[in-house]
Parts: structure tokens; sequence; C-alpha cells
């Protein structure tokens, strides 16, 4: 775990400095390296400006002062701390217990809605809430804090995920998945499309002037193999946009949020002519 004696006035990595996590009793700093850096690649992971750490190393002798037993803090495993964001407010630290607890730490401890204790014990787990006493536990952050993803994805941007749409040519094949605005499109010019797979996404085709029933993700595909389609919808947030096969053009570009198959100038992309190509992307 690298539990190493810090010189006073060290600088261990780009955020931290030894002086940060000294006993307040003894001034010795004995502070893991590991826990350290997991606590730098947190505040990335968080766009975070700056951490607070109110509390580092406590000596046995201070750490059972304090406690009535010497804990991870007095073994250099564990830091009470805070959290600023961009803007230099407070990141919520239930917020930081969902992203700590998804990050591995294995001992997460809501403080006060500013602060919280943070380890990386190796035997066993501890998931705790201090201001309901030591021996609240949770299993579940999200859950027990009533945190949404999105309030986390605020702080650590929305997290990717690879989404994938393919195409089916006329009397051909279903060809290569196609990641969603990798510059890539689906299908091969001169080939009619007659099915579509969207991740995710609700779309729909139209086929023989008819919109077909609405799909969701690959639950099913869009279209009827045999049967060219001419234009397609997507909701959601994403842009697209369909390659004219007869007039070896792109389409304008199609803005996910206008979903709306009576819309003819902006709810779905197509003019009725047979297409052989379609690219995604998102916002
Ligand atoms: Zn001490
Ligand atoms: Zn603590």
């Amino acid at each position: 775990m690298g539990v190493v004696k810090y010189p006073a006035n060290t600088q261990i990595t780009e955020h931290f400095n030894s002086n940060e996590f000294r006993c307040p009793h003894c001034g010795v700093t004995r502070i893991s390296t590991e826990l350290v850096n997991k606590l730098e690649a947190l505040m990335k992971k968080v766009h975070a400006s700056k951490c607070i750490i109110s509390s580092g190393y406590r000596c046995p002798y201070y750490d059972k002062q304090q406690n009535g037993f010497a804990g991870r803090h007095s073994e250099g495993l564990a830091v009470d701390c805070c959290f600023y964001d961009k803007n230099c407010k407070i990141i919520p630290s239930k917020v930081m217990c969902c992203v700590a607890y998804d990050m591995g730490f294995t001992g997460v401890a809501y403080i006060d809605k500013n602060y919280l204790h943070l380890d990386i014990r190796k035997n066993g787990t501890y998931y705790g809430d201090e201001s309901r006493g030591n021996s609240s536990y949770w299993t579940d952050p999200y859950a027990y804090f009533h945190v949404s993803r999105e309030e986390v994805e605020k702080y650590t941007g929305k997290t990717e995920t690879d989404d994938l749409y393919q195409s089916h040519g006329l009397k051909r094949k279903w060809y290569p998945n196609v990641k969603f605005g990798d510059g890539d499109y689906a299908g091969v010019f001169g080939v009619t499309m007659d099915g579509l797979y969207v991740d995710k996404y609700k779309y729909r085709a139209r086929v023989n002037g008819r919109w077909l029933p609405e799909v969701v993700g690959r639950s099913d595909y869009a279209g009827i193999l045999g049967y060219a389609i001419t234009d397609v919808a997507i909701s959601g947030n994403v842009k697209y946009r369909v390659h004219v096969k007869n007039q070896k053009r792109w389409l304008p570009w199609v803005d996910g949020k206008d979903y709306n198959i009576n819309d003819y100038y902006n709810g779905y992309a197509g003019n009725g002519s047979i297409i052989d190509a379609i690219e995604i992307k998102r916002y």
C-alpha cells in the first residue's frame, strides 16, 4: 500500500502536499501513496478545483485519544475531506460518496453535507453514514442518499457508452456496426437500404410510402427486408442524416429532438427517395 513517512512540505502529487496529511498532535506524516494517487484520480473524475483534507494521518496515540480506538487514519490509509468544483463551490459529499464508491474506495462514509471519510482498507469494506453514528451503514449510495446519475454527471460529465447503429443492404447482409459520431456512416453507396438497427433510441422507417411502427433499440429493426427504405425518423439527443441513392448526395442533418413523421421539413430525414446510407452522431 506504500505507506510512506513523508518529510514536511513534500509535494506528493499535483494537488497534494505532505503537510495536508500530517498528524495535528505530533506533526508526523505517514500516508499511503496509493491513497493520495486515488484522491488525485477522484479529483480528476469530478473535475474538482480543490480538495481540503480536514484529517489525514493520526498517529495511534492521537487517534485513540480522539476516537477511543486506532483506526484507518492511524494506518495512513484514510482521509476526511471536502471537494470543490470548477467554480469553487463545494461538491455535495453525498455526490462524492457515489463517485468514490464507483471508483472502488473500500471505505466511504458521509460525515456532513460537505465532508466525507475515504479509505483504502484491504480487508473488508466500510460504507457508512457518520452523521447517524458509527453503526449506520448503506450498500447502494445512490439509493441511500437519493442521488441520481444525472446529478453525478453534472460533475463527472456524461459517461460515454459506445452506441452503435447498423444497416442492411437489399438482398445482401447486415453491414458492420458503426459508432455514433465517429465520422463514419452505415450503409454502402449504391446499395438500397432495407433494414436499420439503432442502439437505445426510438426510431422508425418509411417503406412504400408508409411509416412502419416505432422500434426501440435492438428489440427489432426498422424496415422490411426486401423493401427499400426511403425515410428515417430518430428520437433523442442525436443528429442524423441520410444519403439518397439515385441523387448520390447527403440530405441535411436532422435533429432528433424534432422527431415528428408529419413534419416534412424538420421531423425526419429523407425526401421519399431510396436511401443507401445513414450517419448518426450525438450532440
Ligand atoms: Zn501524532
Ligand atoms: Zn475519517
